[in-house]
C-alpha cells in the first residue's frame, strides 16, 4: 500500500507552478515586498469574491482575531464567550486583549453549544466568538439571536471555513466581522503566514487597518499605538492566483468527502461527524468518531496512512488555562468527543483511489 499523506501541498503547487512562479517573480521584480499593489489587489479581490464591503489583510489568522477584538474595544474586565473546541488562537487572542475567555461546551458538531451560551453570560460579556470548525458553519441563527437579545458582538473565526455557507449566506458575514487564516494548510493557503478580516462596517474596517499598521492611516501620522501585522506582497500575489481556484477546490473537497461517506457507511464502528442542515460544509477536515481512536490511528500509520487529531485536548483543559480552574466535568461533550475524533486525509487533489485505500485500511483494522 502506498503512502497517503494527510495533506499534499506539493500536488497543488505542481498544478499551478507557472502561474505561482510568475506571480512571485513579479513581486520581486517590482520590489513590492510589504503592502503595495499586490496586497491591495488581493484585499479587493477577496472582499469582492466574498461579498463583503471591506477586507483588511493582516499577518496571520491569529492577529485577525486579536485586531478585531481590540478594535471593538474589548479589554481588561470583559468576557468573551467561545467554544471549548478549537485551535488555541481562538482563545489566546481573547486573553491578549486583557479580556477573559469563557468556554462553553460543544454540540454534536463540535461547535459552541447554543443551549449553553446563555448560562455562561455575565454582566461583563461583550462578544460571542464562534468557530466554524473543520469548515462547517456553527449554529448562526441561534448565536446571532442570543447576541442581539443581549447586545453582544459576534466575531466569527472562519480560519477553517473559507466560503462555507449557512442558509445560503457565507460565514464571516453574520456578525461584526469574520476572521480568516491563509496558513499554507488552510483551504486558501499562502506560502507562509497570512490572514484577513472581513466586515461590512466601514468604521471598524478603518480602525482595524490602522491598528494593524502601527496605528497610522497615513505614514508618520500615528493616531494610536498599534501593532505591526502586515501582509507581504509575495503572499498576496500567491493568494490572488489561488483565489481563482478556491471554488473548484472546495468542490473537489466535497467529492472526496462524499466518497468517504459512501465508503465508510458500511463500517459500523466508525461514524463521520454529523452535518448541520441548512449549511454548506467546505471540508477543511474530514473528521470521524470512533471508540478505539488511538488503535485505529496507529494501525493506519503502520499502513502508510497519515491522520491527525484536531485537537487532542479541549481548550479549557489545556495547561495554559490551569489558572481558570476548569475541569472535564464542566465540558462533558468536548471531553468525550476529543477522545474519539480522528481527521482523515483530505485535500482537493486527493483521488477516489486514494480514498478507497484509506477506507480499505480502516476496514482491515476492524476486521
Ligand atoms: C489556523 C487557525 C487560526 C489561526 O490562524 P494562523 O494564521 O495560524 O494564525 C485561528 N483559528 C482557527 C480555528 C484555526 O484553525
Amino acid at each position: 500500500m502506498g503512502r497517503i499523506r494527510f495533506v499534499d501541498l506539493h500536488a497543488q503547487y505542481q498544478s499551478l507552478k507557472s502561474e505561482i512562479d510568475a506571480a512571485i517573480s513579479g513581486v520581486v521584480e517590482q520590489c513590492a515586498f510589504v503592502g503595495g499593489p499586490y496586497v491591495e489587489g488581493f484585499a479587493e479581490q477577496f472582499a469582492a469574491e466574498y461579498g463583503a464591503a471591506h477586507c483588511i489583510t493582516v499577518a496571520n489568522g491569529t492577529d485577525a482575531i486579536y485586531i478585531v477584538l481590540k478594535m471593538l474595544g474589548i479589554g481588561a474586565g470583559d468576557e468573551v464567550i467561545t467554544t471549548a473546541s478549537s485551535w488555541i488562537a481562538t482563545s489566546e487572542t481573547i486573553s491578549q486583549t486583557g479580556a477573559t475567555p469563557v468556554f462553553v461546551d460543544v454540540d454534536e458538531y463540535l461547535h459552541i453549544d447554543v443551549e449553553k451560551i446563555e448560562q455562561a453570560l455575565s454582566s461583563r460579556t461583550r462578544v460571542i466568538l464562534p468557530v466554524h470548525l473543520y469548515g462547517q458553519p456553527a449554529d448562526l441563527d441561534a448565536i446571532t439571536d442570543i447576541a442581539e437579545r443581549h447586545g453582544l458582538y459576534v466575531v466569527e473565526d472562519c480560519a477553517q471555513a473559507h466560503f462555507a455557507e449557512y442558509r445560503s449566506k457565507r460565514v464571516g458575514l453574520f456578525g461584526a466581522a469574520g476572521t480568516f487564516s491563509f496558513y499554507p494548510g488552510k483551504n486558501l493557503g499562502a506560502y507562509g503566514d497570512a490572514g484577513a478580516i472581513i466586515t461590512d462596517d466601514s468604521d471598524l474596517a478603518s480602525r482595524c487597518k490602522m491598528f494593524a499598521n502601527h496605528g497610522a492611516k497615513r505614514k508618520h501620522e500615528h493616531e494610536i499605538e498599534g501593532i505591526n501585522s502586515r501582509l507581504d506582497g509575495i503572499q498576496a500575489a500567491i493568494l490572488s492566483v489561488k483565489l481563482k481556484y478556491i471554488h473548484q477546490w472546495t468542490e473537489q473537497r466535497r467529492v472526496v468527502a462524499a466518497s468517504y461517506d459512501e465508503g465508510l457507511a458500511e463500517i459500523s464502528q466508525i461514524t463521520p461527524l454529523g452535518r448541520r442542515s441548512h449549511s454548506k460544509h467546505v471540508f477543511h477536515l474530514y473528521v470521524v468518531q470512533t471508540e478505539n481512536r488511538d488503535g485505529l490511528r496507529q494501525f493506519l500509520a503502520d499502513h502508510g496512512v497519515q491522520t491527525g487529531i484536531h485537537y487532542p485536548t479541549p481548550l479549557p483543559l489545556l495547561r495554559a488555562y490551569d489558572h481558570l480552574g476548569l475541569t472535564a466535568e464542566q465540558f462533558p461533550r468536548a471531553a468525550r468527543m476529543h477522545r474519539q475524533i480522528l481527521s482523515l486525509p483530505i485535500y482537493p487533489e486527493m483521488t477516489g483511489e486514494m480514498v478507497n485505500e484509506v477506507v480499505a485500511a480502516i476496514r482491515a483494522f476492524y476486521e
